[in-house]
């Protein structure tokens, strides 16, 4: 059997030297045979899956991703009749392979006919969806008719175990641990949690080369010394405190190099590297040890991208990408520098939204009281999981923040505080919010449930009435006047114009 010529690693070649690398790439494919039927793969020309170049990959993905994932989670229900319809494809092999704490199914798709396996596994973190939807980006990428050509390139060598969701329970739920309250990514080695028996029993009859452990970080994280948002974080995780190497965390860290670079293309400054500090109970540690080349992929920020859709992108091209550098080995002749020299994460390296230069204090007659003394500060605010309410973060000097929103109060003042106690119902129009705003109210207090939101700006709506100065913690709408006429509103971290 000829064996086809690797072209890994020359993504970036200089221009220059292109001329006469595509010459010495063609002879070298005529002469070994393999120009007709190369296998569509990552190659010099910056082909990727069965697309030509990321840009191409990019429009295909557009028209063939799963439709309704755009959103802040995914339910069990959201991928229960995807997979109940797959059984329909003879491409792909459906089980259930165990149930979770509360009896809901987890499955367990397979796809190829390759000695290889590759597994991926999503959403171990309820709470944690985005790759979730990759993976389904990915089922229909290779179910597509145009990709026919590509699918035959690799399903000899490989087979796909993908396990969409393990910790269904806790997606339900939106929350990070299984029904038990258990993190069942602390629980690789006591196995209490039923998903975590049936990951590790999967992974133990499947013996996969390669791993992937899809989840989701915090929107906080930011790449080196860069104030960009660590869209994608990796990691090949350590299987001792020593942090050793062995082959197949090597390996991982060779195809997370080459990864990096196609993500570097798309998203240049993006992709942060996380801490390999052992852990000797989680899932990516366990494989590491096990032999299983496993590349953790988190899901992060991005700028105006409430529903992580870039790194939903990013997943789904890291994937493809994957698929095609493990069935061509394209990973064995990249270093592990080009791995380590991924920027680190930094957490806390930005906060969803910054108010800076805000003028507090309201009575110029009497600044001898200490209850009316001027201040400048800048306001950052938490808008929460779900991206919806705004909370006071930190008070201060943040005049080096860097934030997903930022807004320069220079030149204005902070208002009171002040609530509009709502005592019948009120159905709020924007009109007359508009006016209620203008009259100095920035938020309602509303007991008894008697306010009606009927319009689309901001609304903050309270048990309590609020202090008047901006207070930690605390929910944050703000009035700000300029020469003494109310001017501009930021209710619930957005700005709305008066
Ligand atoms: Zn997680």
């Amino acid at each position: 059997m000829i064996k086809c010529v690797q072209l890994s690693g020359n993504w970036s070649i200089g221009l220059l030297k292109m001329r006469q690398f595509i010459i010495t790439v063609i002879g070298l494919l005529l002469l070994s045979g393999c120009a007709a039927n190369a296998p569509k793969g990552v190659t010099a020309n910056g082909q990727i899956g069965a697309a030509d170049s990321i840009a191409a990959l990019k429009s295909q993905y557009q028209t063939l991703k799963q439709e309704s994932f755009d959103k802040h989670t995914i339910y069990p229900t959201d991928i229960y009749p995807l997979i109940e319809a797959l059984p329909e494809n003879p491409r792909f092999k459906v089980s259930e392979v165990g149930k979770s704490f509360l009896a809901k199914p987890i499955y367990h798709i397979q796809v190829g006919e390759g000695n290889r396996h590759v597994f991926m596994w999503s959403q171990m973190h309820g709470d944690e969806p985005t790759a979730t939807a990759s993976v389904f980006d990915l089922i229909n990428y290779i179910d597509a008719p145009g990709n026919q050509q590509w699918f035959q390139s690799w399903k000899d060598e490989l087979t796909l175990h993908i396990v969409p969701m393990v910790n269904p329970d806790g997606a339900e739920q939106e929350s990070r641990f299984n029904a038990q309250g258990i993190d069942i990514n602390r629980d690789a080695k006591r196995l209490q949690t039923p998903e975590g028996r049936v990951l590790l029993k999967l992974a133990d009859s499947i013996q996969p080369e390669f791993g992937f452990n899809l989840h989701d970080q915090n929107r906080f994280y930011t790449t080196g010394e860069s104030d960009k948002p660590a869209t994608i974080s990796v990691l090949a995780p350590a299987f001792n405190d020593e942090k050793d190497l062995n082959v197949a965390r090597r390996n991982a860290m060779k195809l997370i190099g080459l990864l990096n670079d196609s993500i570097q293309k798309e998203h240049p400054g993006n992709v942060g590297r996380y801490d390999d500090t052992y852990s000797y109970r989680s899932f990516g540690d366990l494989f590491s040890g096990k032999g299983i080349a496993t590349t953790l992929i988190e899901s992060g920020g991005h700028h105006n991208d409430p529903n992580r859709q870039v790194a939903r992108w990013l997943t789904f091209m890291m994937l493809v990408q994957s698929i095609d550098a493990i069935a061509q080995k394209q990973y064995v002749n990249e270093t592990i520098a080009k791995y380590e020299a991924i920027p680190m994460n930094q957490s806390r390296g930005i906060v969803d939204v910054l108010v800076k230069n805000v003028s507090v204090g309201f009575d110029k007659e009497s600044q001898d009281s200490l209850e009316n003394k001027q201040y400048l500060v800048d306001i950052s605010l938490n808008l929460g999981r779900k991206l919806d309410r705004a909370s006071i973060a930190e008070i201060g000097d943040i005049s080096h923040g860097n934030a997903f929103n930022m807004f320069d109060m220079s030149g204005y003042q902070l208002l009171p505080i002040k609530g509009f106690e709502v005592s019948e119902t009120l159905t709020l129009s924007t009109e007359q919010y508009k006016q209620l705003l203008s009259q100095g109210f920035s938020y309602f207090i509303d007991n008894d449930e008697m306010l009606e939101i009927a319009t689309d700006l901001p609304v903050v709506k309270t048990k309590q009435a609020l202090p008047e100065r901006p207070q930690l913690h605390k929910p944050a709408s703000f009035l700000f006047s300029k020469e003494g006429k109310i001017a501009v509103a930021i209710i619930n971290g957005q700005r709305v114009a008066l």
